[in-house]
């Protein structure tokens, strides 16, 4: 028996989007000078105009950022900051439907996923941190422990919402003030975020957005007043920051690319892996850096599991982001197709197999089909490059050695996933595995206490949990971070 499904798309009436925003600057909207379209990706309808901020606006929001911090921020209690955080966390659990249902429109990701889990992560980080303010004398953060002032954030488009709350919250908590600029494609959560900051009645200048593009991101960096730096995005624009901060004293936080390995074992639950890889790689349209992108299956079982998989594969639903029945939804952005198609055909000169199943895509917006590639040898670019679209690799082994060998065989070290029925197993590749975050006989799990972040050209320090609360404090004891 098969099942239809009829469609069910979530009412967008819930969200009242402005023609028009400007930067969010000392707890109040000011307008911009120039400005760009923001588009709904899974139809190319515009959303909306969005400031294009340059030096003198970063300028402005970090003058507001230090005044908050010297004259409001720096004096309150960390009891009284928690209270801020705890307001703003409830304030999001109310909005949550609007900021899914936004969310969903301006990313092209599933309605499903902004609803169950970007949303509700975004709650939890701020309830998290929320409690930690009053604690951090006697975390075991070193004696006295200080903020550093104002932070620069940048964040990318892959989870909106969800990495200005990994970014955020720490910050908050920890006693910093704030000035974060969200990704080009992915501004209007962070602006509805701005209006969160005033209901909650945030005291003036602590958390300041200016939208903008990489030149923005860029001034960010480069601006004389800000004294630590947490960023989320590619390796490539990770390394330029880096070197930009190099002869200063600035402090950071670099979240990278991976490529990340999803190592499965003979003794493996072949239906439940098939369901783990199936999450690890087409969650979020594969936009995930700690993505599962590289299926590294023992030789024995390698064509069962490939064989479930292309059967779960072809039950994948693909289409309009706002349908609660929909899995995968838009690309986030031509560009970003434009890459994964590119990668792709790269996979396919390099003489590896593709295979999608049937999907009706749309003529308007931008689409992938769910796509595995197997026949990957360890020199295709597509073993070794973040693709960051639903596109996997596979790759096979036949000793446990030789597994550890291929999943560590890349430039990154980000993510890990262990799929055995063994404890002993799991354990003996869990210390073999170089990755920041290894999941076992499960994958994508996030909680705001458990440290995430990378190895090699993963990035520098760890963010959630008291790791990341570390980094946001001048005597906490680090993790890594520049
Ligand atoms: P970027 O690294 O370019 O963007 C991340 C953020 O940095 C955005 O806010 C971006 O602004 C900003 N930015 C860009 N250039 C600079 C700069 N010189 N100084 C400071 N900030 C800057 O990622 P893209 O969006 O261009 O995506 C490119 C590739 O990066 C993807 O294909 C994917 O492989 C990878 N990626 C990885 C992510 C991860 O979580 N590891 C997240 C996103 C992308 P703007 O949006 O305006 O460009």
């Amino acid at each position: 028996m098969t099942f239809e499904y009829a469609p069910a798309p979530e009412s967008r009436s819930i969200v009242s989007i402005k023609p028009k925003y400007g930067h969010f600057i000392n707890g109040s909207f000011v307008a911009g000078k120039k400005h760009f379209p923001t588009i709904n990706p899974a139809t190319e309808e515009i959303l909306s105009h969005i400031a294009l901020g340059g030096v003198s606006d970063v300028d402005k929001a970090v003058m507001a950022a230090q005044k908050a911090y010297t004259k409001t921020w720096s004096k309150l209690s960390g009891k009284e900051r928690g209270k801020y955080l705890y307001r703003i966390a409830r304030i999001l659990q109310e909005r949550a439907r609007e900021f899914a249902v936004l969310e969903t429109l301006d990313n092209g990701k599933p309605i499903r996923e902004t609803r169950d889990i970007d949303i509700p992560l975004v709650a939890a980080h701020f309830f998290y941190h929320a409690g930690w303010a009053d604690k951090l004398d006697y975390a075991g953060l070193g004696h006295n422990p200080k903020a550093y002032g104002v932070a620069g954030q940048i964040i990318p488009w892959n989870f909106p919402l969800l990495m200005l709350a990994w970014k955020v919250a720490p910050a908050l908590a920890t006693g910093n003030t704030v000035v974060l600029k969200p990704a080009e494609t992915t501004s209007l959560t962070a602006l509805l975020f701005a209006e969160v900051c005033q209901q909650a009645e945030l005291p003036d200048g602590v958390v300041n957005i200016v939208t903008g593009d990489g030149s923005t991101g860029s001034a960010i960096v480069n601006h004389s007043g800000i004294h630590k730096i947490a960023f989320t995005g590619s390796t490539e624009v990770g390394k330029k920051i880096a070197r930009a901060i190099a002869s200063t004293d600035k402090k950071a936080t670099l979240e990278l690319g991976g490529k990340g390995a999803n190592v499965v074992f003979d003794d493996a639950p072949v239906d439940e892996t098939v369901e783990g890889i199936v999450n690890g790689i087409f969650f979020n349209q594969g936009h995930v850096c700690c993505a599962g992108s590289r299926l590294i299956v023992q030789e024995s079982i390698a064509e069962e599991i490939i064989e479930k998989l292309k059967v779960r594969m072809a039950k994948i639903r693909v289409g309009d982001p706002l349908d609660k029945n929909t899995d995968l939804g838009a690309i986030n952005s031509k560009e970003q197709l434009v890459k994964i198609k590119e990668l792709s055909a790269i996979g396919d000169a390099e003489g590896a197999e593709r295979w999608s199943p049937q999907c009706n895509l749309s003529n308007k917006g931008f689409w992938f089909a769910p796509t595995i590639f197997t026949g990957v040898t360890q020199a295709h670019r597509i073993a070794q490059e973040e693709i960051f679209g639903p596109v996997l690799s596979v790759l096979t082994f036949r000793t446990p050695q030789e597994a550890m060998d291929k999943a560590n065989n890349t430039p990154f070290g980000l993510s890990a996933g262990i799929w055995s029925e063994k404890g002993s197993r799991i354990f003996w590749a869990s210390q073999h595995l170089k990755a920041g975050v290894i999941w076992a006989n499960t994958f994508n799990k996030f909680d705001p206490a458990s440290p995430f972040g990378g190895y090699k050209e993963s990035g520098w320090g760890r963010e959630g949990g008291k790791h990341g609360l570390a980094a946001y404090l001048k005597n906490g004891k680090e993790t890594g971070a520049k």
